[in-house]
């Protein structure tokens, strides 16, 4: 006979996102079981890491999960601005730690982690509602049951896509990154680098992990490029181009490859009982695409909201609407804003991005931060299109905060 189990609330992805919402709803009283394909929690890594401090400290993440960031360099092929802070306000995390972290968080509240357990099949109602999901473990199928499903599986959406929700993203970026030993890493200062010759639609960058490490990686848009992003890394660590230089002997020691979706936040995320969240979700900023910090602190709205659901006996789409009114609330109109600065980034010629590069060496670092985060306060945004001091700050700023 196959396995079964019967849980309140089954969250599909141990990765950033299904761990924090399990560990909300366990918080709030209702039994979860977490199911993770790989043998263990981040064993494979497909993220650079990096996040910022201010939301490192609203989660509880412990000191030795990061490395603080000061300096912020970027060059074009013909231009190099570095903008300083006296403190630290970004961060390189160390991946797996972070992630055993935070699934390790939910565990002690009681979770079942269930790792090689390959979701592959939905169970639904006779209303054709999900009420669990079927996995392969090293055993064989197993069935859990549940009110609930939270689809954390990121890029590949398995669970919804299961439901005949959504089909795969038609836009999305492509990573490919080495983490390496390197000679002459400079631990406080990160690098992103944009042009033709690093990456035709998005940009390369070294993250310093600090113990003279550093992740050196290339992403590219798709579906506006094809250039295979593991090649250009390679070729670019080959010819040691650009700041690459500056770090001496490399040795390379983990390699990571990964995908993330580019369509801004065009997805429904609340089904009758079941909710989508992180990248599934399409929940990034678009600049950079980073979506750590926001599979966290969705994932952790979306556990909430679960478990209120369940225990009201209520888990229709309309009860767990509050989750995607708080995410919408806290980050749509932002996303879009980014959302134009990207289109405006993507379409740039090397001579144009020499250009944008003199813009951005008039921000103060708040204000580069702010903005490469997609922080987009209306006021501030007000603020710099109306009385920054250079007329293409005003530009870039009008630019971002008109309507889409
Ligand atoms: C190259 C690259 C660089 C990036 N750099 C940054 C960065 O610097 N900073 C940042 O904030 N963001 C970055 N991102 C984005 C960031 O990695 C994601 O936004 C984030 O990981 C989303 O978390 P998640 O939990 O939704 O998904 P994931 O981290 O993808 O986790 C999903 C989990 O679900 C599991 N899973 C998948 N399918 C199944 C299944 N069928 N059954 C069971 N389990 C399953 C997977 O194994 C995985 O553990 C980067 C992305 C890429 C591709």
């Amino acid at each position: 006979m196959s396995e079964e189990h019967h849980y309140d609330l089954v969250v599909v992805g141990g990765g950033p996102a299904g761990s924090s919402a399990a560990f909300t709803a366990a918080k709030n009283g209702v039994k979860v079981a977490l199911l993770e394909k790989e043998n263990s929690i981040a064993e494979t890594v497909r993220t650079s890491g990096v996040t910022w401090i201010q939301s490192i400290k609203e989660f509880g993440i412990p000191d030795d999960c990061y490395n603080p960031i000061k300096n912020f360099s970027f060059c074009s092929p013909n231009n190099e601005v570095t903008i300083s802070d006296s403190i630290p306000r970004a961060a390189v995390l160390d991946v797996r730690k972070t992630y055993r972290w935070l699934a390790h968080e939910a565990e002690q509240l009681g979770v079942d982690i269930f790792v090689k357990m390959n979701v592959s099949e939905v169970i639904k109602n006779e209303k054709g509602d999900i009420v669990g999901v079927k996995g392969d473990g090293p055993d064989g199928k197993v069935t859990f049951h549940s009110k609930v499903v939270i689809d954390a599986s990121g890029f590949t959406s398995t669970v919804c896509k299961a439901m005949g929700f959504v089909t795969q993203w038609k836009r999305f970026g492509a990573g490919a990154e080495y983490e390496v030993k390197a000679e002459k890493a400079d631990s406080e200062t990160w690098w992103l680098m944009v042009g033709q010759q690093y990456s035709p639609a998005g940009y390369a960058w070294i993250f310093p992990l600090g113990n003279n490490t550093v992740r050196i990686g290339v992403g590219v848009g798709k579906p506006e490029s094809n250039v295979d992003p593991t090649q250009r890394l390679k070729e670019l660590m080959e010819k040691k181009l650009g700041p690459i230089k500056k770090l001496g002997e490399i040795t390379p020691i983990e390699f990571h490859y990964g995908l993330i979706p580019n369509d801004g936040l065009s997805r429904k995320t609340v089904f009758n009982n079941l909710i989508l969240v992180g990248d599934s979700a399409g929940q990034a900023n678009p600049l950079v695409l980073e979506g750590i910090r926001y599979a966290i602190k969705f994932g952790r709205v979306a556990g909430k909201v679960s478990a209120v659901a369940i225990k009201s006996g209520k888990t229709d789409k309309d009860a767990l609407y509050p989750y995607e009114e708080n995410w919408r609330k806290e980050i749509e109109s932002k996303i879009n804003s980014a959302g134009k600065v990207q289109d405006r980034w993507i379409g740039l010629t090397d001579e144009e991005w020499d250009k944008e590069l003199d813009i951005i060496k008039e921000l103060k670092s708040e204000e580069f931060l702010d903005f490469i985060k997609a922080d987009f306060g209306l006021s501030n945004m007000i603020k710099l299109a109306t009385h920054h001091p250079k007329l293409a700050v005003r530009q870039l700023f009008n630019l971002v905060k008109g309507k889409k």
